[in-house]
């Protein structure tokens, strides 16, 4: 089977590549190569009464498919250099905004209208942190909801089914570099040496097996984006083509839950309220993480490992009186130690021992050094929106860590009195794994021609508008290309 670009991953990076290229390209041979499901099958079989923990699937439902580990997130679409990943390092600021803007706009035009933008710039809340030596951070966020979300990825599939060949449940093992020549090709070289220069065969296990019978394809430009269920396989390949990487962080923490009103405030206005502060006894930072306003705390699987994260829903039907939201701590590590990864996994798999998944704790029992038990959770003021084990996070969590997320508990509590209430619910452990990254020039091009690497997959973004806006900037160049 023979393609012209070879598309590994389809998540947002991957769809919002495959989407831009065939617009700019009409008859490109496109194809996209997915370990998970397509969306219509992308089922986790947790349903809190037959199922209450992971059954490990073969594929993980809520990571990986059509739509990647976004396709049951908030969708929340921050449009911002501020965080989200690093992209803004490779292609400049103002080209990484107006991608993301770009982005924004194909996700109105699919299902997004009428969904909300919000920003933070120039607000009071913003004073007022400042005041509270907190540093609320600029963006624009699109939220789409759980909901929209996914319709946005139905009419994107609709609209890219019959231009791109889509091979869902099977997993790309090993790349080959086929040319021989294989290194980047200068400036001085003709365009056809340069598009010539090298091309790539996947091998794959799964469905495409019954389509493809050789069990590979080639194609005269590859793309990866395997997100963060991949990292592990990227590390694979990264050793195979010695592709150059750089060592990460984790970032570790809890996920918090309180009733509505005590972050309304920033939440009506904002919806969701990026907030950084650098804790006093260590100089920590500590940042607020994927706030979700009336919305569930969930459990996820990463690789094996069950940890914590959160939703909201746009549909009022589906709305909690609880908000929820991360505090992570940023962990960077220094020679000789370069398993982040298994650091922060570690970490979880304590909780995942104690609590045979997610632990939650009360506040107030976390601060005197006592159990949560079922009972106290019972009569807690707050309602979990998840079941989770009642427990002790202090036994999980390193010392350093704890002490810096309920220094910055107290410290949003000024600006959004009731947040350090005992009451206050903390789920654990929260972990916010980044790939290592992959080394990459301006054009997001490995050292071999025509080789990308883009969204998390590549350790440079690390959200779901800096991955889109990674696809179609690579599309945009391959277009132009061939
Ligand atoms: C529960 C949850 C909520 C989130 N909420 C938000 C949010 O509100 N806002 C935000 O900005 N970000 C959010 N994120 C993060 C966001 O989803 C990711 O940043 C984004 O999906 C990254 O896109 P990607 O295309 O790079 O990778 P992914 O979305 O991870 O997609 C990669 C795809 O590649 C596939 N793949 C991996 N290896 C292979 C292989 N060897 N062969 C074939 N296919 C492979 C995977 O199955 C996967 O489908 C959330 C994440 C989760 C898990």
């Amino acid at each position: 089977m023979k393609y012209d670009v070879l598309l590994i991953g389809a998540g947002p990076g991957g769809i919002f590549a495959a989407y831009e290229l065939v617009k700019k390209k009409k008859g490109l041979k496109v194809a996209v190569f997915e370990a998970g499901h397509c969306l219509e099958k992308r089922l986790c079989p947790i349903d809190g009464e037959k199922v209450k923990a992971c059954i490990h699937c073969k594929s993980c439902s809520i990571m990986q498919g059509f739509g990647g580990a976004g396709a049951f997130s908030d969708g929340k679409y921050n449009i911002t250099n501020d965080f989200g990943g690093t992209l803004y390092e490779h292609i400049g600021r103002k080209k990484a905004l107006d991608l993301m803007n770009y982005v924004d706009s194909i996700n109105l035009s699919h299902g997004g209208e009428g969904t909300k933008l919000y920003s933070t710039a120039g607000t009071d809340f913003k004073k007022k942190c400042m005041q509270n030596r907190l540093h609320l951070l600029d963006a624009s966020v699109r939220h789409l909801g759980t909901d929209i979300n996914y319709v946005v990825l139905e009419k994107l599939y609709a609209e890219l089914k019959d231009k791109v060949d889509f091979f869902f449940d099977t997993k790309v093992e090993k790349i080959e570099v086929l040319d021989a020549d294989k290194e980047k090709h200068t400036d001085e070289d003709t365009f056809e040496e340069k598009i010539n220069a090298a091309s790539y065969r996947v091998y794959f296990s799964g469905d495409a097996k019954k389509h493809i019978i050789e069990g590979y394809a080639d194609g005269r430009v590859c793309v990866i984006s395997v997100g963060r269920s991949g990292s592990k396989w990227m590390e694979g390949v990264s050793k195979d083509l010695k592709l150059k990487t750089l060592s990460n962080r984790v970032d570790i923490g809890v996920r918090v839950e309180l009733p509505a009103e005590i972050f309304s405030d920033i939440t009506d206005e904002l919806y969701e309220g990026k907030i950084v502060y650098r804790t006093q006894l260590y100089e920590d930072k500590v940042r607020t993480f994927c706030m979700n306003p009336h919305g569930i705390v969930v459990s996820e699987n990463t690789n094996g490992i069950v940890t914590v994260n959160g939703h909201s829903f746009e549909d009022e039907n589906k709305k909690t009186g609880n908000t929820n939201f991360a505090l992570l701590v940023a962990k960077h590590f220094t020679a000789p130690f370069k398993d982040s990864n298994g650091y922060g996994e570690s970490i979880a798999r304590l909780s995942n021992m104690l609590g045979g998944g997610v632990i939650v704790q009360r506040l107030g029992d976390l601060e005197r050094g006592r159990r949560t038990n079922q009972k106290r959770i019972d009569e807690s003021f707050v309602r979990p929106t998840l079941k989770a084990t009642p427990g002790d996070l202090s036994l999980v969590l390193p010392k350093r860590i704890l002490d810096s997320i309920i220094e910055m508990l107290h410290a949003l509590d000024k600006v959004a009195p009731g947040t350090a209430n005992e009451d206050t619910l903390i789920y654990g452990v929260e972990v916010k794994f980044y790939n290592m990254e992959v080394v990459l020039d301006e054009n997001l091009e490995t050292d071999y021609r025509n080789l990308f690497c883009i969204g998390d997959g590549s350790g440079v973004t690390h959200s779901l508008s800096h991955a889109s806006a990674s696809g179609v900037y690579v599309a945009d160049i391959i277009a132009d290309r061939l």
